[in-house]
């Protein structure tokens, strides 16, 4: 389903933990963001692009490499693919698509398009890297914490962050690779939107929003407060409507923090 639209710019939320992919559409550019889930969700996204694209170039980007993320890649071979270096390079790329193997096979899922990782023509190596796609100005940053090979971007022309898997209003932070990293990445977000106009910010699950601030604090106090050894569950339950599903999540992240790296 649509999520959030203006003239420029379309979130597709899929059926499946609030996922969002995103369209932007410039004069001379598309660009989509971590296309997924299920067939039918992708089969919408790409007659919406179909439809959309004309003579314009089109850019994919991958936000980071859970599978999730990179689901629907196989199915836009047209694109230019734009992501960090760090998950260009990432070592063990073939256990991320026996995930998504493994998920079609559980639900018994069928496609039609090829399951591939993601083959990177662009990757960003450096924060503030700027890149003219057609006529749409990006700014790139590193967002490693959440997994160790994420990236975020800021659009000047929409005004529009895109941070992956930050900043939700329907998960707590998922810290897989580094607390250190994690805190720092956040506190960079909150530099970007400080030193730019920024109308919306886009997370990888939940609602785009205008209201970000509210979500960077929340980031902050969660951070904090497990660092800190603070008993949140109360809170985490009250606040997140799937907590249930995911508080393993909170179980790992005070064992990374135990471990502290
Ligand atoms: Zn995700």
């Amino acid at each position: 389903m649509i999520q959030y639209k203006t003239a420029y710019l379309t979130v597709f939320q899929s059926e499946l933990y609030e996922t969002t992919s995103t369209v932007i559409e410039g004069k001379e550019a598309i660009i989509l963001v971590d296309p997924n889930w299920l067939p039918n969700e992708i089969a919408k996204i790409k007659e919406y692009i179909k439809l959309k694209l004309k003579n314009k170039q089109l850019y994919l980007v991958i936000t980071h490499s859970d599978f999730d993320h990179i689901i629907g890649v196989g199915a836009f071979p047209e694109a230019i693919i734009i992501a960090s270096e760090a998950l260009k390079l990432k070592p063990n790329k073939k256990e991320t698509l026996t995930d998504i193997f493994e998920f079609d096979k559980i639900y018994y899922v069928t496609r039609s398009y090829p399951i591939k990782f993601p083959h990177v023509n662009i990757a960003i190596d450096e924060n503030k890297t700027q890149i003219q796609l057609g006529d749409l100005e990006c700014t790139f940053y590193l967002s490693p914490g959440h997994t160790d090979d994420g990236l975020f971007f800021y659009i000047k022309n929409l005004q529009t962050l895109i941070v992956g898997d930050y900043l939700s209003d329907v998960e707590f932070p998922f810290i897989t690779s580094s607390y250190l990293d994690y805190y720092q990445t956040t506190q960079l977000m909150q530099r970007v939107c400080h030193d730019n106009k920024v109308d919306l910010l886009i997370p990888g699950h939940g609602k785009a929003t205008k209201d970000y601030q509210k979500r960077i604090d929340f980031t902050l106090w969660y951070l904090d407060s497990i660092k800190n050894n603070e008993d949140i569950e109360q809170e985490l339950m009250k606040r997140f409507p799937f907590y249930q599903g995911m508080k393993a999540a909170h179980k790992n992240n005070l064992l990374l923090i135990k471990g502290r790296d």
